[in-house]
């Protein structure tokens, strides 16, 4: 199942990618494998799968250490200020970065360890009250202020756009954030700003995102099936 799924998620991502004119392979794959047993990440690393992305520290606390040391591990879920050492610990990219005092957190951990660790700031793109993640406007003050009092490499934005059942309605989020991330790499406030990172689009709406410019792509259930709570 694991491997069909995969090559059809392979197929959309070159189909779609053709259709705008990208490479494929500027396109890149974050198996969110949140609630997902170590089998199924295994066999999916068996595919070729090589970037895995989880929610949760205790849980992957858990299975990191038992699958290849060859995997990318993107943090991706909300990450409280007193789980910054065990984040950075077990992941290489912590994509949820949302306030300085964090970033500044992650980065004293990540000195410690001698562990060269990358952050997405995460853009609450939506504006909405519950969720995670910096305001549009306020985006720039954190980028500056984290890119002058951290070492860290800051090498894009991460959003999860409003819950719609319209692809189209989350394409506006996708574009308002390519745009951020264009003006932001203009006035060169990344690490890279030839590469900046923007992972946006999930299994429901990942054409869209790759369509407004998404570097990487955040894919669960289409991979692995739905999950059980
Ligand atoms: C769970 C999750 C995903 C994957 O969502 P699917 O709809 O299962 O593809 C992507 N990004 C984040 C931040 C998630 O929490």
């Amino acid at each position: 199942m694991i491997q069909d799924n995969y090559q059809t998620i392979r197929q959309k991502i070159s189909q779609c990618a053709a259709g705008c004119n990208r490479a494929a392979d500027s396109i890149h794959l974050v198996a969110v494998s949140k609630k997902k047993e170590c089998a199924l990440i295994q066999q999916a690393f068996d595919c070729g799968q090589r970037i895995f992305g989880e929610n949760y520290l205790q849980e992957a606390a858990q299975k990191i250490p038992e699958l290849p040391s060859s995997i990318t591990w993107h943090f991706i879920g909300h990450l409280q200020s007193n789980k910054a050492k065990q984040a950075v610990s077990l992941f290489d990219v912590i994509e949820t970065v949302d306030s300085l005092k964090l970033a500044k957190l992650i980065d004293k951990h990540a000195n410690a360890l001698s562990k060269s660790i990358a952050i997405l700031l995460q853009i609450n793109i939506g504006r909405e009250p519950q969720k995670a993640g910096v305001l549009p406007e306020e985006t720039e003050s954190l980028l500056r202020r984290i890119s002058s009092e951290t070492k860290l490499q800051v090498r894009g934005l991460m959003v999860i756009p409003p819950f719609s059942n319209n692809p189209e309605e989350t394409r506006l989020f996708f574009r308002e954030t390519r745009k951020l991330a264009e003006d932001f790499a203009r006035k060169q406030l990344f690490t890279d700003n030839q590469n900046v990172v923007l992972s946006m689009g999930m299994s429901a709406d990942f054409h869209v995102a790759i369509e407004e410019g998404a570097t990487h792509i955040r894919i669960g259930t289409a991979l692995f099936g739905a999950r059980d709570y």
